[in-house]
């Protein structure tokens, strides 16, 4: 793969290392742990200033909340699930669930997920770079 044709990550907070698998990266509070996606220089929790460290988020997590999303901008495909996951370890992350049907029959608050990486649904943007984009899907155990 040449370096132009290097997917980038779709949001900051994911990283794609160049030998190694890619993962989720938060900032972790180092007085009372609390983990953020986005960095800060307080923390939301304990009011604690700077001190922040990045650190590598787990793969798996629980479903905490979720919506079928039957509306969407012109392109996107629906309906979709829109997830909230705690990862396991910490941290609170918004995806999209993918790997089963959109339907709350299938769904449960707490069930288990993990993390895939994957292109983001084949776009690219105007200087034709592709892009990766994680998603949670159904996990066993
Ligand atoms: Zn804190």
């Amino acid at each position: 793969m040449s370096e132009e044709a290097r997917p980038l990550p779709a949001v900051p907070y994911l990283k794609l290392p160049e030998d190694g698998d890619p993962y989720l990266e938060g900032q972790k509070c180092g007085s009372c742990g609390s983990i953020f996606l986005s960095e800060r220089t307080t923390c939301s929790k304990c009011g604690a200033r700077g001190g922040f460290e990045a650190t590598r988020l787990a793969d798996r997590g629980r479903l905490y909340v979720f919506s079928i999303v039957h509306r969407s901008f012109p392109g996107i495909e629906v309906p979709y699930i829109s997830a909230i996951v705690d990862l396991d370890g910490g941290g609170t992350v918004k995806g999209n669930l993918i790997g089963v049907d959109p339907d709350p029959e299938k769904l449960q608050f707490g069930m288990p997920v993990e993390v895939v990486y994957k292109d983001a649904l084949g776009r690219k943007d105007s200087e034709g770079n592709s892009y990766i984009s994680y998603f949670f899907q159904p996990a066993n155990g």
